[in-house]
């Protein structure tokens, strides 16, 4: 469907594989590598970050979309892109975002994503942003109608077409929406386990987890947990794969409601082609409430979780109180438009360890920031 800004092709790269290229040498890329997933950047090397996440999201993307005969250079795009909207501290902090905008439209990770990829990075002279795809950004439309998205801050200029989703979300969309379920499952239980806050035993609670574990072979506890976590990405992939293939060869889906005036209907509300069996689905919801429980709200991790909303609230007031306090390119900004998208924008935008560093250079004037400023 093209791209807003329109641009000659290229005679070797199809334009999915320019908008990928574009999104690896994208400034909101390099700074997941220190946003927290589940654990904070600094609590060891060896868990996930936002990054990781992402890269173990497209490669289950691209397994699915390849296996499927879809456009894999398009999920591999759209995978790469999904989390670019993520604030630093994971979910948590987006609350406090969401809440701290209430009156000004509110903040949602997938609103800012489309912000970051349309307005936030400016490689290009003649006009911001990345100039992707229609069938990249659509991505970040994928469960918002195009009320909700102007509500969440994401006032554009740019035509209808360019703001909300298709009716369904493109096949790629839903392959990396699964994908994106199977990775964190798959890697938290891993992290899960490897941080001593969660046990082998303890996520046995959930039928399908028992099953492998009883099978898993090991030398040890660890071979045993990779061993283990390889089978359940396993699992999960082959069976969304097979069950996709055969929805598909059973005939076109049910047509979705038609839109009205660019609402679209949400993604729960409509059926879904790529999918789990319902036996997977079933074990699938199973294991993710048992992390829900047992590790997203272990007091360790809401401990740290706390923290991190109260750095955030204090770090959101003092640069709406003194925007100047703000990069250049953010002061700029405050002339023109709401301070308070402004800050949100430019907080949301951090990684773990430079609102950390903010925040204590501000708020604890006497303490050493060891990185180079
Ligand atoms: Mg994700």
């Amino acid at each position: 469907m093209g791209r807003l800004h329109p641009e000659p092709e290229h005679h070797l790269r199809t334009p999915f594989q320019r908008d990928r290229d574009r999104l690896i040498h994208s400034t909101a890329f390099r700074r997941l590598e220190y946003k927290t997933q589940v654990f904070v950047n600094h609590e060891g090397d060896y868990y996930r970050t936002r990054l990781t996440h992402t890269l173990e999201v497209v490669q289950v993307a691209r397994s699915l979309a390849r296996f499927l005969r879809l456009n894999e250079d398009l999920a591999e795009a759209m995978a790469l892109a999904h989390d670019l909207g993520h604030t630093p501290f994971g979910h948590s902090v987006e609350e406090v975002l969401d809440e701290w905008m209430s009156d000004s439209g509110g903040f949602e990770h997938n609103a800012q994503g489309l912000r970051c990829v349309d307005l936030l990075e400016t490689p290009y002279p003649d006009f911001s942003g990345l100039n992707l795809t229609y069938e990249v950004r659509s991505i970040f439309t994928k469960k918002a109608s195009m009320s909700e998205l102007t509500r969440k801050g994401y006032a554009s200029p740019k035509s209808t077409r360019f703001v909300s989703g298709p009716a369904r979300p493109i096949l790629e969309a839903q392959v990396v929406d699964l994908a994106d379920g199977i990775a964190y499952n798959s890697h938290d239980i891993d992290d899960g386990i490897k941080s001593g806050l969660l046990t082998p035993e303890v996520l046995s609670e959930a039928s399908l987890w028992k099953e492998i574990w009883k099978h898993a072979r090991g030398a040890d506890e660890s071979a045993k947990r990779h061993a283990a976590v390889r089978e359940l990405i396993n699992r999960q992939v082959t069976d969304a794969a097979e069950e996709t293939e055969r929805r598909l060869h059973s005939g076109p889906p049910s047509p979705a409601p038609k839109p009205r005036e660019g609402e679209y209907p949400p993604l729960a509300s409509l059926e879904r082609v790529v999918d789990f069996s319902a036996p997977m689905k079933q074990a699938e919801s199973e294991l993710k409430a048992l992390l829900r429980t047992k590790l997203y709200r272990h007091p360790q991790v809401t401990r740290k979780m706390d923290r991190a909303r109260r750095m955030v609230r204090d770090l959101l007031e003092m640069y709406f109180a003194h925007p100047e306090q703000m990069a250049a390119q953010f002061r700029a900004r405050v002339d023109h438009e709401p301070v308070k998208r402004v800050v949100s924008d430019y907080v949301a935008g951090m990684t773990d360890r430079f609102a950390e560093d903010e925040h204590l250079a501000f708020f604890f004037p006497g303490a050493l920031v060891a990185r180079p400023r």
